[in-house]
């Protein structure tokens, strides 16, 4: 997941890859890839920045926060950011919280690892629901419940 910006064209080019869950760095008590994660990023290259706009697509496994189960579902997100060519000496620089990063146009690599890993968990809902008609961990008794009342 580093960008080369030497291998950048100056104008609009595009950049597509795969990540797994353990190129990103993600935990168990994130999220679960069972297949690498989808990644397109379109580049603006102008005389003294580069603008990336990025889509990050693929399968998820989250648990239901009402019956527990895991379940499959679809991540499909946007993320950006832009890369200031300053005349410094290459190095590998890392985009962090900042969406805007500075580096040398000369062979400076941008590390996007962290980008794309908060990118993912940033996704997943709070109280992820499987089905909104999921009837919770015990489906069924409350409906006995409430028959036996009535
Ligand atoms: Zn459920």
């Amino acid at each position: 997941m580093k960008i080369d910006i030497s291998k950048i064209p100056l104008g609009e080019s595009e950049l597509n890859f795969e990540v797994t869950s353990e190129e990103l760095g993600l935990g168990k008590e994130d999220v679960g890839v069972p297949e690498p994660l989808a990644v397109s990023i379109h580049f603006s290259r102008l005389e003294r920045k580069i603008i990336a706009q990025g889509r990050l697509t693929g399968k998820v496994i989250l648990t239901c926060s009402r019956c527990l189960k895991p379940f499959e579902d679809r991540i499909d997100e946007r993320f950006s950011f832009v890369i200031e060519l300053v005349n410094t000496a290459p190095s590998l620089v890392c985009l962090d919280d900042e969406d805007v990063v500075q580096a040398s146009p000369y062979g400076a690599v941008v590390e996007i690892k962290s980008e794309l890993h908060d990118t993912v968990v940033l996704s997943i809902p709070m109280m992820p629901i499987c089905s909104e008609d999921c009837q919770g961990t015990a489906p069924g008794k409350w409906k006995i419940y409430t028959d036996e009342r009535r």
